[in-house]
């Protein structure tokens, strides 16, 4: 990608003020970091209403996600300032974690408060400074969690904003000075910020897209499963990576969940996000929606069926796709190969449990799965036969807890997951010490070490 000056140089500054406050954020005590921390928590719920309001106005989210989203970033600031990486005794050796120094982290527009959140915190607690490149589609929502994180106490230069595009993002990991990239977007741009810094020695985490299955066996409760299918095919309008976008039946119960598909489908409220009775919001851009609808239609030229179509708003919306759930669909269809942010889902049957396994690890993406059965030993095998970072064992595929990992397999990510204490290891070095150190605090008896080469 050629960068324009102006980007370059804007994006030079900010890593020139990142990489010129990083030795004392470095060396501020611990303390003084999770006051930040804290204090940050405290302001993003003071200001609750402004985030809210601005993501729905940037990214046309409803308004209940938007809050529970203002809510998981107060949450995870308190918990991040109460759990900064922290030394311990293993054997001989005190191990620690240094700071790596300039973090880039790109996020994207669905989840713009908590996703970056969720990666800048933990950095700047473990002494790196962030360089944070949001999405072009969120950046007043950016603004405003800069604009109190510097009312928190984070010192001038520790985190930098880069606003703009892919240009913007590009040439950040670009700057030898990025010592980490963490990343959260397309598969696709995920692989090319790969290729750019791994010859370089740059740590990344990437995570990634997902098509993610839910497999629904013959002893399952077809009505909890429906439950689940429906609300997380639609969740954030179509948009979150951990949605429902394969449904997988036996085919002994596939008429029978369809039918109750169908009727759920069909009742799915249309609407504007800032009204409460809305459960699904026009998608992010017109492009977007435009994209989405040639995707079905191009399915429906290669033989798909619509099984069903929810409702479109009393007031028609260039950017609004119904839910849609498509049987037939091509092994090779794009909707099979590709993820679409979109509240589009897949329907297709098995025969047996081999057959389901094989069908739900039919695809290069490994984030999210779930799984519906009253069988104790399908529900025991489930996690072992499905490459995804995360798997619902009887419940929506995009239920997750923001203390686990979160990460995917295959296409999905590269393996460093964030979540919890789980995101350290992709913004620290570890390191081991021996001889003269101190113990840190519940460590066991030290004992003399091993020579090793
Ligand atoms: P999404 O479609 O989910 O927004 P993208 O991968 O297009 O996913 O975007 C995720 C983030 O990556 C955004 O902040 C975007 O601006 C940024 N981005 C896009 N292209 C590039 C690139 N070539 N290099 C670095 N960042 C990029």
């Amino acid at each position: 990608m050629t960068v324009d000056v102006d980007v370059a140089t804007e994006v030079t500054r900010a890593v020139d003020r990142a990489a010129t406050a990083g030795p004392a954020w470095a060396q501020t005590p611990m303390p003084d970091r999770q006051a930040i921390a804290h204090r940050f928590g405290v302001l993003v719920a003071d200001h609750a209403d402004a985030f809210t309001d601005t993501i729905v106005a940037e990214v046309g989210k409803l308004r209940t996600d938007a809050a529970d989203e203002v809510a998981w970033t107060v949450e995870s600031a308190h918990w991040y300032a109460d759990r900064p990486p922290h030394s311990r005794r293993v054997a001989g050796a005190v191990v620690g974690h240094r700071p790596l120094g300039v973090v880039a982290t790109i996020t994207p527009w669905n989840v713009p408060l908590h996703t970056p959140t969720w990666k800048w915190l933990p950095a700047l607690l473990a002494g790196n400074t962030v360089v944070w490149k949001p999405s072009e589609l969120a950046p007043r929502t950016a603004e405003l969690a800069v604009a109190l994180l510097r009312e928190a106490g984070l010192p001038e230069g520790a985190l930098q904003l880069a606003l703009g595009a892919g240009a913007t993002g590009s040439a950040l990991v670009d700057d030898p000075r990025v010592a980490a990239v963490h990343f959260t977007g397309s598969t696709a741009t995920g692989n090319a910020i790969a290729a750019r810094v791994a010859p370089r020695g740059v740590r990344y985490a990437l995570e990634m897209g997902g098509l993610n299955p839910a497999v629904v066996f013959a002893d399952a409760d077809l009505a909890l499963a429906a439950d689940c299918i429906v609300a997380a095919g639609i969740a954030l309008n179509g948009q979150k990576c951990t949605c429902t976008r394969r449904v997988l039946a036996h085919e002994a119960v596939a008429d029978e969940l369809v039918a109750e598909l169908t009727g759920r489908v069909s009742s799915v409220v249309p609407g504007e996000p800032s009204d409460p009775r809305t459960q699904l919001a026009p998608l992010v851009t017109t492009d977007a929606a435009h994209l989405a609808r040639q995707a079905v239609a191009g399915a429906i030229d290669r033989g798909a069926e619509t099984l069903a179509v929810s409702a479109g708003p009393d007031r028609p919306h260039d950017a609004f796709v119904p839910a849609t759930l498509l049987s037939g669909v091509a092994a090779d269809d794009p909707l099979r190969t590709r993820e679409l942010f979109a509240p589009v889902l897949t329907f297709d049957t098995f025969t047996d449990t081999e057959d389901a396994w094989r069908r739900a690890d039919a695809s290069d993406y490994g984030l999210s799965a779930a799984v519906f059965s009253r069988d104790d030993e399908v529900i025991a095998n489930a996690p072992a036969r499905l490459r995804a970072g995360v798997v619902n064992l009887n419940r929506r595929s995009d239920a997750v807890d923001l203390e686990a990992p979160f990460g995917g397999m295959k296409q999905s990510g590269n393996g460093h997951p964030e979540g919890g204490e789980f995101i350290y290891s992709s913004v620290t070095a570890l390191q081991a010490v021996y001889g003269q150190v101190a113990d840190p605090p519940g460590s066991s008896v030290p004992r003399e070490a091993h020579t090793s080469g």
